[in-house]
């Protein structure tokens, strides 16, 4: 069978080049395309595309670029299948997983696409008489988006539809990994009619095409999700050029267990934050901070689930944790279960490479849980961005929180109790951007702001209402009449 070749898309132009491979991570000898490398010379290009864009896109009314939005939710709708199918093969998540995660992008697309519709502005009273005062939303310009690998379909739209709706032609640059899913959300932009040179997409080498993009003089901003280590990189050029930015970085998340929680309930919350999505999630539980009443009695039940946990290729039914996304982030997961060991002692489940005739030729690791883990541990402060679990046992609430605090990062958090009074002071004390309550600290909505605290995130949040904030300027009007 051939192979699909992915081209870039600039200025409306599927252009082509010499290419990379995008491979299962579940099975190396299945390859899902080929993608074509850009150049920094295209990424050039792409912005120039953007910028010569610009006037006509901005200038068309909101609610007509909101139309155009719409389009592109009912293209995605249409091949949701195809599209879940894709993402599994290329990123690893269960089938499930998948379908939940186009799902998403579609309801991204239209609840931006309703956004055209209002771009909500200000109208105040003046202090002045015969003053009418009004503050109205501007798109910034061209905006760079650069997307990681682990929601490659949700976080480009993510980016995109709030981007789009409000003006801005963007060029959209995913993560190498698991260029597909993003790739297919800019051909239905195409398929939609978004004119061209408004959506722009450049799959390749971050380090080349990050440089490129962000050396581009017509690039107004940067939206980036992904590791703190690039994060930062950007943060300092994008200052030197004086560019607005937003990023969405790693977290070390905790859920927090105290005794008067629903038991079972608190261990499929956790067993689910942890390992769904293999752990690659930057809202994944990481942390298990418990009750020491309630300790061994937990441990013992989140083990027995764990047990149960089946791990395998995603394409298959009953399938509830994939393998890890590439060799590198297999090799870093297994490292961490090395240091773990060192600092905690074996874990209490897991810990090995899965071999056999069904793992193979993929990149499995068992869910992995190691017990009697304190505050200062490597394995406790630092990102894994795998299924691994440090459990961790706490005095009681005012502890739990201490040490669920104690970490550089503040994405999100999760608590597990049936008491009301805890549930506000948590609210109030615990450090992060995202909190649940007897829920996974992982699994938000596009209608709330989503973004951290912290060494996690800087700049304004991202979706919801928020997003605009991001993606506008305010022009301020006073008329005298
Ligand atoms: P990453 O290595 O930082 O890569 C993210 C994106 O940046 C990719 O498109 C990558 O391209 C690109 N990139 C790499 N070097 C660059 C450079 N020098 N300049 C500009 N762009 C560059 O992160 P990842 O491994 O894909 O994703 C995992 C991380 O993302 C974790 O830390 C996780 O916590 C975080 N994350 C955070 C959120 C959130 O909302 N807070 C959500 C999801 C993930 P290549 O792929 O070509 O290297």
């Amino acid at each position: 069978m051939s192979v699909p070749v992915f081209r870039n898309y600039i200025g409306g132009e599927w252009v082509d080049g010499p290419t990379f491979e995008n491979r299962n991570p579940a099975n190396t000898d299945d390859l899902v395309g080929l993608f074509v490398a850009g150049t920094e010379s295209d990424m050039a290009r792409a912005v120039e595309a953007a910028e010569a864009a610009l006037p006509g896109w901005a200038s068309m009314p909101a609610p007509a670029r909101g139309a155009l939005l719409y389009k592109v939710a009912e293209i995605l709708e249409s091949r949701l299948e195809q599209l879940a199918v894709e993402m599994t093969r290329e990123e690893g998540k269960t089938l499930p997983e998948s379908r939940a995660e186009v799902r998403r992008s579609v309801n991204i697309f239209r609840y931006y696409a309703g956004e055209g519709s209002r771009l909500p502005g200000l109208v105040t009273p003046s202090e002045r008489d015969r003053v009418h005062t009004f503050a109205i939303r501007r798109p910034i310009g061209v905006v760079g988006l650069i997307t990681p690998w682990n929601f490659p379909s949700a976080i480009p739209a993510w980016k995109l539809a709030p981007a789009l709706v409000c003006g801005n032609t963007v060029v959209l640059k995913p993560a190498s990994a698991a260029p597909l899913s993003a790739w297919r959300i800019v051909e239905a932009c195409h398929e939609a009619g978004i004119p061209p040179g408004v959506v722009n997409f450049v799959a390749g080498s971050g380090g080349r095409l990050g440089r490129a993009l962000i050396e581009a003089p017509a690039l107004r901003a940067i939206s980036f999700t992904g590791s703190c280590e690039i994060g930062r990189q950007l943060h300092a050029e994008a200052s030197r050029r004086r560019l607005r930015i937003q990023l969405e970085m790693g977290g070390k998340n905790p859920t927090i267990v105290l005794a008067d929680c629903d038991l079972a309930l608190a261990v499929e919350n956790v067993v689910n934050g942890a390992f769904a999505s293999t752990g690659q999630k930057c809202t994944a539980t990481s942390r298990a901070i418990v009750e020491e009443k309630i300790y061994d009695k937990f441990l013992d039940a989140l083990v027995e689930r764990t047990r149960r946990y089946r791990v395998g290729n995603g394409l298959e039914p009953g399938v509830e944790m994939g393998p890890a996304v590439d060799e590198a982030q297999l090799e870093t997961d297994l490292r961490y279960v090395r240091i773990g060991t060192e600092e905690a002692g074996p874990p209490v489940f897991g810990g090995r490479r899965l071999s056999g005739p069904d793992y193979d030729k993929g990149y499995f690791i068992e869910p992995t849980i190691f017990a009697g883990v304190t505050p200062g541990m490597r394995i406790a402060q630092e990102e894994i961005f795998g299924p691994v679990l440090a459990v961790m046992k706490a005095r009681d609430f005012d502890e739990a929180i201490e040490i669920a605090n104690r970490v550089p990062f503040g994405l999100s958090a999760s608590l597990q109790t049936t008491n009301l009074s805890r549930v506000f002071e948590y609210i109030q004390r615990m450090e992060a951007g995202l909190l649940t309550v007897n829920l996974p600290s992982a699994g938000v909505e596009y209608q709330l702001p989503f973004g951290g605290t912290k060494e996690s995130s800087f700049g304004p949040k991202e979706q919801g209402p928020a997003a605009l904030d991001f993606y506008t300027d305010f022009k301020t009007v006073y008329i005298k009449y």
